[in-house]
């Protein structure tokens, strides 16, 4: 299913031409919940909402996709467990200080602990990372590569589907065509991590320190 582990509103569904199967399969729940006294955004947690003048409220924080509003209803699809086809590339070899830092990551993972990599533009860091999504995508899960930018996400997915051949990769960012696979690598602005929930076995966020993730609560 093209997307699995997505929530998309019902226009979104009809933009990236959602079947009526799927439709029908999907899980429905109102874009704005209350939550004690509090209403809450579904999409991205963010409970300052604000009036609509015809009356209902919005959700100003994730507006920059479609806007969620009190009669919006939100799809989520379901991310069922997935075979991993392809393999794994890349055939570059790295230095013993990339090797040790990838091992870090790796125990990380196993354990289903975050893990911060912390290294210098130009260090590595996407080829350390080869394996350790390499290790997620042969358990049957999916894997997110975030990045605050644009221009990032453009040039890495080439980068991705050389390094994993044989892997359905979707790149996702404003105005990027929907997905038209199953994609089990999804290359993508961090924004756009809003219309994925519980889609990932993995994801790893670039640049973490950058814009704008300690501004934007949403994205914490
Ligand atoms: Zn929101």
């Amino acid at each position: 299913m093209n997307w699995a582990g997505m929530q998309l509103t019902e226009k979104e569904c009809r933009a990236a031409a959602v079947s009526s199967v799927s439709l029908a399969q999907a899980t429905q729940v109102a874009g704005l919940q209350q939550n004690g006294r509090r209403w809450v955004c579904q999409r991205c947690g963010e409970r300052q909402l604000r009036a609509l003048p015809a009356g209902g409220q919005y959700c100003p924080s994730c507006v920059g996709l479609d806007r969620i509003t009190s009669g919006t209803t939100l799809y989520r699809f379901a991310a069922p467990p997935i075979t991993w086809q392809g393999q794994m590339s890349w055939q570059g070899v790295l230095t013993p200080a990339q090797q040790e830092a990838q091992r870090g990551v790796l125990a990380s993972v196993a354990a289903g602990r975050d893990h911060l990599l912390h290294a210098v533009t130009g260090a590595g860091k996407t080829e350390m990372l080869f394996a350790v999504a390499a290790a997620v995508l042969r358990q049957g899960r999916r894997v997110a590569w975030a990045t605050p930018r644009v221009d990032v996400v453009r040039e890495l997915a080439p980068r991705l589907a050389s390094a994993f051949q044989g892997t359905p990769l979707v790149a996702r960012y404003g105005g990027a065509p929907w997905p038209s696979v199953d994609a089990q690598l999804v290359v993508l602005t961090t924004h756009q991590l809003l219309r994925y929930r519980q889609a990932f076995g993995l994801i790893i966020v670039d640049e973490v320190d950058a814009f704008p993730y300690p501004q934007t609560p949403m994205l914490a």
